[in-house]
This record gives structure tokens, C-alpha cells and sequence, in this order.
């Protein structure tokens, strides 16, 4: 880099990060964006690197999300750990932490929503009324606030990230969108902050989320092509799980998030599974066309 870089700050007021980074594009600074809601790990964290390889500047944005959670979910109990986080992410090389209160993301009065027809309707979004509404909202307010040229986000979230993609086609922002593969566990299972919840009973029982996408997979490079069977192998791992009860698991495709019955292009199979109480989300892209 040929310029000294400014030291790590944490910001927390909108305007003072959009003052700043429209400082630093003044100065022709690259910027890129990792949005998340804290409690990070080695997945958030591979998402910061990636996002350091693309940028002068990486903006590391904590806010947990009012909007995107429904009145029965876990809004309050959502593990919040600032310090702990900011100490992960500059292990990073993180240059900026934006770090906002609700009450500054969303004054008083808001009602302005964005809104992905279609895309927010299957999956995650029929199971969560309102979340991607939440989600493309706060993503657009962050790109705003941020002056980013490039934004970082996990495949983990498939059906978020094909919304966000979408947005910024359809509404013209000027921000590249990357995605990265999912970081798992060594034994399969999808890094997740909501893994935290599980006790050590139900942290087994959560492996038949990547267990089912891979009797899917094994199903699929055997040669099987029918939608129902490819998910009957899925499920079937899922439902062995006395622990654990299906929300969704889903053929779709992978860029209009239509059904797929027969596989005859690149299909996510997407599931959604409550282990106990807790709901965990996986996904696997099927590309074995031939
Ligand atoms: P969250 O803090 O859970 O809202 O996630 C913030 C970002 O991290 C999103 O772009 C997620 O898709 C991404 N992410 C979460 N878990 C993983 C993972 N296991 N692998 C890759 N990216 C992830």
C-alpha cells in the first residue's frame, strides 16, 4: 500500500461515517464493507480478509438489526460482545468500526422499506415475515453511510446475499457485491453465531443440517437428477434427528430462487432447521450438470 494507513476508530454516529468515508473517497480511497451483527467468528473473520484483499479501507460494521427480527424471535437474548469483537476484528486489519445505536440507524417516524418482491417471498422469508425487508433496508442504509465500492457477505446466507445482489441491480447502486464460501467446523457444521445457543446434545444433533446437504450431493453426483429424491436424501438425515424439526429444506434455483424439480442448472438446496429452539440455516450450491 503506498500510504500510510490511519489509525483503527470506532464510529458511531451516521454522519461522522459518512463524512469520513466521503473524506477518504475524496482522497481516492478504495473502500469495502463487511456488515454484521457481532458475536463474530471465523467465518465473519473470513469475510474481513477477503474484504482487506479488495480495498484500501475495511469498514467492519456491527448493528444488531431491530427490523429484520420477528416479535417471537431472538432479538434481546442475541449475543452482544463489542470488545471481544473489535479485539477479533483487527486481528484483520480492520481500519474502521462502525458501531451505531439503533436509535441512530432508525430515527423516529421511519417507515421507508426496501423491498425485494419476489426473491424476499420462498424460504427464509415465508418462515420470517418482514426480515429481508428489515435486511435490504439496513444493507442499503449501511452502503449509504459507508461510501463503500465493494461489500462482503457469506454464501451462509444464500437467500440474503441473492437479495442484496438484486437491490443493488435493480435500484443502481455502485457497490460490488462478493460472496464468500461457507467457513464450517472441521465436522461439517456452518459456522453460526446462534451456535452459541446450542448445548453440547443438541451441537451433535446439528450436524444432520451438513450431513443432509451431503447424502444430497452424493445423491446427485450418483447421477440423480429428480428434485424430490435429491431432497428425500436430505431430509432423511434431518429427520433421523430426534432433536431436531425441520423448517424448510428446498431445491431452488440458484439465482431466481424458483423451484427446481428436475436439476438441469445450478440449484441451491437450502434448508432451515430448529435444533431445540434454535433455528439454523445451511445450504449447499448442486453444480454436477452432466
Ligand atoms: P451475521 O452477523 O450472522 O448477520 O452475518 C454477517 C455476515 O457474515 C453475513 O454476510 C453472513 O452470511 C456471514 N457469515 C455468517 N456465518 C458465516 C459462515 N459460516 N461462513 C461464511 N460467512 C458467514
Amino acid at each position: 500500500m503506498s500510504y500510510a494507513r490511519p489509525p483503527f476508530e470506532i464510529i458511531r454516529d451516521p454522519r461522522a461515517m459518512r463524512a469520513h468515508t466521503e473524506d477518504l473517497r475524496r482522497d481516492g480511497r478504495t473502500i469495502a464493507v463487511v456488515p454484521t451483527m457481532g458475536a463474530l467468528h471465523e467465518g465473519h473473520l473470513t469475510l474481513l480478509r477477503e474484504a482487506r484483499k479488495r480495498a484500501d479501507i475495511v469498514i467492519l460494521t456491527i448493528f444488531v438489526n431491530p427490523t429484520q427480527f420477528g416479535p417471537n424471535e431472538d432479538l434481546a437474548k442475541y449475543p452482544r460482545d463489542e470488545a471481544g469483537d473489535l479485539a477479533k476484528a483487527r486481528t484483520c486489519e480492520i481500519d474502521l468500526a462502525f458501531c451505531p445505536d439503533a436509535s441512530a440507524m432508525y430515527p423516529a417516524g421511519a417507515q421507508t422499506f426496501i423491498e425485494v418482491r419476489e426473491l424476499q417471498k420462498p424460504m427464509c422469508g415465508a418462515s420470517r415475515p418482514g426480515h429481508f425487508a428489515g435486511v435490504a433496508t439496513i444493507v442499503a442504509k449501511l452502503f449509504h453511510v459507508t461510501n463503500a465500492h465493494v461489500a462482503v457477505f457469506g454464501e451462509k446466507d444464500f437467500q440474503q446475499l441473492a437479495i442484496i445482489r438484486r437491490m443493488v441491480r435493480d435500484l443502481d447502486f455502485g457497490i460490488e457485491i462478493v460472496g464468500v464460501p461457507i467457513v464450517r467446523e472441521q465436522d461439517g457444521l456452518a459456522l453460526s453465531s446462534r451456535n452459541a445457543y446450542l448445548s453440547a446434545e443438541q451441537r451433535t444433533a446439528a450436524l444432520c443440517l451438513s450431513k443432509g446437504l451431503a447424502a444430497a450431493e452424493a445423491a446427485v453426483v450418483a447421477g440423480e437428477r429428480d428434485g424430490a429424491k435429491i431432497l428425500a436424501a436430505a431430509r432423511a438425515l434431518i429427520e433421523a434427528e430426534p432433536l431436531a424439526r425441520i423448517d424448510y429444506v428446498e431445491l431452488r434455483d440458484a439465482e431466481e430462487l424458483t423451484p427446481v424439480t428436475t436439476l438441469s442448472r445450478p440449484a441451491v438446496l437450502a434448508m432451515a432447521v430448529f435444533v431445540g429452539t434454535t433455528r439454523l440455516i445451511d445450504n449447499r450450491v448442486l453444480r454436477h450438470l452432466g
